[in-house]
């Protein structure tokens, strides 16, 4: 058998972190086993369904690489297929034509709720032995059988047994002959040939809904498997309180695409302990059986340290790709500072995001340093005057900005003041930088750059003369 699984979001929002998960496990599922996956657009809902949104689930679908073998679809363009669907229900007696009023079901609702009961449609044009009443259009009501169990044999959750007497006879098309949610899942899923349906543990109960309608349209169950809910750290399920939930908030948060994807498979599936997945690695192992039963709890730390893998590990030009944007937003000028890979390169082992990178990358563009207060309290005291006086003139001196060079002059001035190499290079650092965190001296020197370098430099030996007159050269 040929494996097709589907991804249908319902395009009401962005997608999110449990859309993107789901879409990302039948995405591996098709992919494992030489099969399809059918992108379908459940746009049936006009009020709550937007193009925005259709375009933002395409954009978290390609920044993530999920592409798709067939589709996309929309369910809006399939409305002809649905009348026919719901004729054939409706021909062959296993759907209905429903008269009764809003107020008549309004006032079942309030009986059964006053007397306890679960609401219900009680099957009151079930099998109507009158005329229909006039200048009423009907709904269609699937006949559900009224007694037995349908068994959902869940691949997550095992059998999972519903009662027939618990299910009413459900909507499937709307007095205005427009066809309702589930009728239109389950025309798709059988039209589609999807073989397997992987999608949250939320539409758990809406499945043997749904096995109703395949089964009385003749279609052959597909294999289920409800995947477990995605909590917040304090075990409530995800939600925007958490944090970001939509996957290209996370982009902009300076993740990358193999990072997202790979947390993601992991949250909610296991194979081993392994952590760590290559896309072709996730595609190898990945399998319905490791899919866990309990709620996953998304921790934005582990999705930072597994960042932090891909960002020490990924092809340089996949960084440059996925820093570009962010460096030009920050206003740092590849013609004013070093090439993107240079300091990328030089920051990539020290962040977990390509934020962070592009943020400790600052101090190698433009002429400005923002000085941290902090750090040029302590560095950038009386004692430091001589040492950045010495370092000026020798810089200025030096016949070529290189590493060995720099590097030699940072261990000169040292022995001639006899001090550690580190009295000198951490007010150096600071004075150039800002800070005192950043790649070794050199490398820091060299993306920095001469002119830079010696003008900031300048900048902190007047600095610390304004902040005590009395300081003194060597
Ligand atoms: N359109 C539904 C949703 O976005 C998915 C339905 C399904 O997977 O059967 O939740």
């Amino acid at each position: 058998m040929s494996i097709v699984t589907r991804f249908p979001p319902s395009p009401t929002g962005y997608l999110h972190i449990g859309g993107a998960r789901t879409a990302l496990y039948n995405w591996l599922y098709a992919k494992r086993y030489g099969g399809r996956m059918v992108f379908r657009i459940e746009d049936t809902d006009r009020e709550r369904s937007t193009d925005a949104a259709v375009e933002a689930i395409f954009d978290g679908m390609r920044w993530l690489g999920l592409d798709w073998d067939d589709g996309p679809y929309f369910q809006t363009q399939r409305f002809d297929r649905y009348a026919v669907a719901i004729q054939q229900l409706l021909d062959s007696g296993r759907a209905y034509h429903c008269y009764c009023s809003r107020e008549r079901l309004d006032e079942l609702r309030a009986t059964q709720m006053a007397t306890k009961q679960k609401p219900r449609y009680d099957g009151h044009c079930r099998d109507l032995d009158r005329a229909p009443p006039a200048g009423v259009p009907p709904v269609v009501r699937l006949r559900t059988p009224q007694a037995g169990d349908v068994v959902v044999a869940d691949r997550v959750h095992g059998d999972v047994v519903f009662n027939n007497e618990e299910l009413d006879d459900l909507i499937i098309a709307r007095s205005d002959g427009t066809p309702t949610y589930h009728l239109t899942v389950v025309v798709d899923d059988l039209d589609m040939g999807i073989t397997h349906v992987i999608r949250g543990d939320d539409h758990l109960n809406n499945t043997p809904r749904q096995i109703h309608i395949l089964e009385a349209l003749g279609g052959t169950r597909p294999v289920y498997a409800h995947l477990p809910m995605i909590n917040g750290p304090d075990g409530k399920k995800l939600s925007k309180r958490h944090g970001a939930v939509s996957v290209m908030q996370y982009r902009d948060d300076g993740f990358l695409p193999d990072a997202l994807l790979n947390y993601l498979a992991r949250l909610g599936w296991s194979h081993g302990d392994q952590e760590l997945f290559t896309r072709d690695e996730l595609i190898a192992n990945f399998d319905l059986d490791g899919i866990n039963k309990a709620a996953a709890s998304f921790a934005l730390d582990k999705l930072l340290w597994v960042n932090q893998h891909y960002i020490q590990t990924s092809p340089m030009s996949t960084l440059v790709e996925a820093s570009r944007p962010f460096f030009a937003g920050a206003g740092l000028d590849e013609a004013d500072g070093p090439a993107l890979d240079q300091a990328i390169d030089a920051q990539r082992t020290r962040a977990r995001t390509v934020l962070e990178i592009v943020d400790k990358s600052r101090p190698y563009y433009g002429w400005e340093v923002a000085l941290d207060p902090a750090a040029a309290a302590k560095q950038l005291t009386a004692a430091a005057l001589p040492v950045l006086e010495a370092l000026s003139v020798a810089f200025s001196a030096l016949p070529a900005w290189d590493q060995a060079a720099l590097h030699g002059v940072v261990e000169t001035v040292s022995a001639t003041l006899q001090m550690k190499m580190g009295q000198v290079a951490q007010p150096l650092r600071v004075a150039v930088t800002g800070s005192t965190a950043s790649p070794s001296i050199d490398v820091t020197l060299m993306l920095v750059g001469r002119e830079r370098a010696i003008a900031r430099l300048g900048h902190a030996i007047a600095w610390i003369r304004n902040q005590d007159p009395t300081a003194s050269s060597a």
